[in-house]
């Protein structure tokens, strides 16, 4: 029998990504670590993608989800009234600060960004939307047209007319040297561009993720978003966050991360870490949106009460162990830890972040280009250490790191020393 990568190239596509020269199967986890199959342990600093949001066989989460399981209703249908829906509509719509906000349930994020266009494509009658340059927003056709990441984006047809925004790639070489103030003003000027020459009639809305996740954990800077947000209510233009990466307190200060930019979106999508390994997404948006469809409408499985139960006992896990204000002081570890090495590291073109979501970028140190070899270098040598880390960014050359929100400060301080001596042993190669 072959081994199970040989099978896995013979019947799964060979665009599907896998890490590790030697990828790895993982068979265990538990807390904020995983085992594969040769037994070794890792620390998990990408969370299953940030999936795994609390961590690895949480009880709390177990428990509810066996509850569940012994009632023999693993699911129905949603034409039924669901309990598990409602009690987590009712907390999302809460947390949200969107006003009188409704919620809808999908399996993914690709799902919730699909619906949140749909919306947002019928009421204002318009396929013309918006999005960020580096974006990622999922895989299907309305989420790959609002995608602007080669890497990712396929060559499929855009069922959408969209127009790609300055706002995420400060670190562009004609942006350098410009404040913040100034960058936000060049981006206000190219948005008020697009819309007096680049589209026709309405646009239906913009679609943006507060921390670029896929694109490298790239940000836009303070006031860019209240600034957009000026121009687009001027016109309605409806504006859309996607805070599959950044929700629930992952960055620390805010429990959505467009909340760190003070402004509230028409409606937000969500996805990956709700359900802390079982398959949730989902929309919250205005009540007047949501409503707005005059079509009968469900997704066969989306809230089904499995992921219900699982995304309720991790939201409430969450919120009673107040885990937003330890990712705050985890990431703060981590990330002055890594920006106090940098100095002494030329392979570190930038480190960025916000609580447990940080970035580290490679470039080639004599040319300042960035080098994705480097980045597959840290890779092997992150996993030979024992920790799991993530790559990204345009030209993946950006490690992404972004733990489970239970990470202990012991935890953060382990990872920061497997990180930092990864960064210094391929540093003195490089430099030497
Ligand atoms: N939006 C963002 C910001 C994402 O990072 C992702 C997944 N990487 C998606 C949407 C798509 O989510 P899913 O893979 O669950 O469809």
């Amino acid at each position: 029998m072959p081994d199970l990568l040989a099978r896995h190239r013979a019947v799964m596509p060979n665009w599907m990504a896998l890490y590790y020269n030697e990828p790895i199967e993982i068979v265990s986890g538990k807390g904020n670590r995983v085992v594969d199959a040769s037994g070794t342990t890792y620390l998990d600093f990408f969370a299953g993608i940030l999936t795994n949001m609390i961590g690895y066989d949480v009880p709390e989460v177990r428990e509810a989800v066996e509850r569940q399981l012994a009632t023999g209703v693993v699911h129905t249908s949603t034409v039924y009234l669901l309990r598990g829906q409602v009690e987590l509509a009712e907390k999302i719509a809460k947390l949200s600060g969107i006003k009188d906000a409704k919620v809808f349930f999908t399996n993914s994020g690709t799902e919730a960004n699909e619906t949140a266009l749909l919306l947002a494509t019928y009421a204002r009658k318009s396929d013309q939307v918006l999005a960020m340059r580096q974006s990622y927003h999922g895989r299907s056709f309305g989420a790959v047209s609002v995608t602007s990441n080669r890497a990712w984006k396929n060559n499929s047809l855009s069922p959408l007319n969209v127009h790609f925004l300055h706002g995420a790639d400060r670190h562009l070489t004609q942006f350098r040297g410009l404040s913040d103030a100034d960058y936000i003003a060049v981006c206000v000027d190219d948005l008020r561009h697009v819309l007096s020459t680049g589209v026709s009639g309405d646009v239906a809305a913009l679609i943006a993720e507060p921390i670029q996740g896929v694109g490298g954990f790239t940000m836009a800077p303070d006031g860019l978003f209240a600034a957009y947000k000026e121009v687009l209510d001027a016109e309605g233009i409806l504006f859309i966050s996607d805070e599959v990466q950044t929700g629930w307190g992952r960055t620390g200060s805010a429990f959505f991360g467009i909340q760190n930019h003070g402004v509230t979106p028409d409606m937000m999508t969500f996805a990956k870490g709700l359900g802390n390994g079982f398959a949730v997404g989902g929309v919250v948006a205005r009540g007047d949106l949501m409503d707005n469809l005059h079509a009968v409408g469900l997704a066969t499985f989306g809230g089904n009460p499995i992921s219900m139960a699982a995304a309720n006992a991790t939201l409430d896990y969450v919120l009673d162990h107040d885990l937003q204000t330890g990712a705050a002081r985890t990431g703060a570890l981590i990330i002055d830890g890594l920006r106090e090495a940098a100095p002494r590291l030329p392979i570190v073109g930038d480190i960025r972040g916000k609580g447990l979501m940080f970035a580290v970028e490679l470039v080639d140190p004599a040319t300042g280009e960035p080098s994705p070899a480097l980045a597959a270098r840290f890779m092997e040598e992150t996993r030979k250490a024992g920790l799991l880390a993530g790559k990204g960014g345009l030209y993946g050359n950006v490690l992404r790191m972004a733990p489970p929100l239970t990470l202990t400060m012991e935890e953060a301080a382990e990872g920061l020393g497997i990180i930092v001596t990864a960064l210094e042993a391929i540093n003195a190669e490089v430099v030497s």
